[in-house]
């Protein structure tokens, strides 16, 4: 039934067993999961594909669970759909928009990790799952450990947008709000983790949450006809979404269902949050070694992304550089337009992240980092009715009449030509 064979590090190449492992003990690298790809050959192929359920579980040979899926059973399998008009708006040729905006239950692509975690977790046999959030996953883990029956603790930066933080308390979680950054939210959890028998989705069972984030990369690639595109920005937080749609692509190709895969991967972040962007534009060339990602403090409206301190923040950068492809920041006033943009152009409300990843988009394509000639996704991975602060006086306003016809000709009389 199981696919996965353990955990290894991703420094040193230690192995480990399929256990709660999350730093190797002799490098202190992180740790990552390790399959039989042989055997998934075998099983994992197009044909079979076909008749699954649209779910990110369509792909469970390649998540790290033992048996049945038992969280998220609907999370995944969102729309990847043509963006013509945006397309005519940014100047290009082929755009398409991966949408984890309508993720289900929470309205983003966090509903992926989180359901591969409580999944394994409940495997483990955690009662009580926590985590450390910047808002969307605090979401994700409150919502489905109440639909599983799991005691709940989300720790969080206090300054989070109101609508996020609704979003969690809805479940009931037990919420902590700390008064500090995310960074600092992080590493307190780290103390608790260690003193409490809890399944911390991002720090103790990090290696089988993460791969959750592959299903994004092997949904935009099955929907867009098992051709991958040429380009695909990626926004980054702890710069582990970008590690494993790198990771996906290379495992499509093992397993033969692609043919070598050019994609160029592009990370975006916030001009006000961007250690890894950072990183990327200021690579000279060298060996690995000389890759260091500094530390920031975030100042940003994209409080999602709002990381200073990105536990995958290397792998993402040697991801985004051995890909070919580049990395850009978005200002608070540019991530504000984008959102607008992408709702008046294709109907799309995304939050803040969301804004940041297409500012950054179009400012690739014009600087002609990114051909327009090319085929291009753009990963739309959050909601906007989560973090409505931002717009506040920034989208206009609706026209107030009385209940009157006399009253609607006169307050529109220049629209309808009165
Ligand atoms: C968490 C998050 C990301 C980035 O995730 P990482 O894997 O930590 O880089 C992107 N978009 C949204 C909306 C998120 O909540
Ligand atoms: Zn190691």
């Amino acid at each position: 039934m199981s696919f996965f064979v353990g955990l290894k590090c991703r420094q040193c190449g230690h192995l480990y067993p399929k256990e709660v492992v999350f730093v190797c003990e002799y490098c202190f690298g992180s740790v990552e999961v390790e399959y039989d790809y042989e055997a998934i050959r075998q099983v994992f192929t197009k044909a079979a594909l076909a008749t699954r359920p649209k779910s990110l579980w369509r792909y469970r040979e390649l998540l790290p669970i033992e048996g049945d899926p038992t969280v998220g059973l609907f999370s995944g399998y969102t729309p990847l759909f043509r963006a013509e008009r945006l397309a005519q708006a940014l100047g290009v040729d082929e755009l398409y928009i991966k949408d984890d905006s309508v993720s289900h239950p929470t309205l983003s692509f966090k509903d992926r990790v989180v359901s591969v975690a409580l999944t394994r977790a409940r495997e483990f046999g955690f009662d009580t799952v926590a985590c450390a959030s910047t808002g969307n996953l605090a979401n994700s883990v409150a919502a489905h450990a109440a639909r599983a029956g799991l005691a709940r603790y989300i720790f969080i930066p206090a300054d989070l947008e109101a609508g996020k933080i609704v979003a969690s308390l809805i479940y009931h979680p037990t919420l902590v709000a700390v008064e500090g950054t995310y960074d600092e939210v992080n590493r307190l959890c780290a103390e608790i983790g260690a003193k409490y028998p809890w399944a911390f989705v991002n720090i103790n069972i990090r290696p089988y949450y993460a791969e959750g984030s592959k299903t994004y990369a092997y949904e935009i690639v099955e929907q867009l006809g098992w051709r991958p595109p040429q380009h695909i920005v990626i926004p980054a937080a702890g710069g582990s979404l970008i590690t494993k749609i790198s990771k996906a692509l290379k495992e499509l190709k093992l397993l033969g269902l692609i043919d070598e895969a050019h994609t160029r991967l592009y990370a975006a972040q916030a001009t006000g949050c961007a250690p890894i962007v950072n990183t990327i534009k200021s690579y000279a060339g060298g060996p690995d070694d000389d890759i260091i990602v500094k530390p920031v403090k975030p100042n940003t409206i994209a409080k999602s992304l709002a990381i200073g301190n990105p536990a995958d923040g290397y792998y993402a950068t040697r991801c985004v550089l051995e890909s070919g492809g580049g990395a850009a920041s978005a200002s608070d006033e540019e991530i504000v337009e984008a959102m607008k943009l992408l709702a008046e152009t294709e109907g799309v409300f995304t939050e803040t992240a969301g804004g940041v990843t297409l500012a950054v988009a179009k400012q690739l394509i014009e600087q002609g980092t990114i051909p327009r000639d090319e085929s291009i996704v753009i990963c739309i991975t959050g909601n906007g009715l989560k973090t409505q602060e931002p717009l506040v006086n920034r989208v206009g306003q609706g026209v107030r009449i009385k209940p009157t016809l006399a009253s609607f000709e006169s307050q529109l009389a220049d629209q309808l030509g009165h």
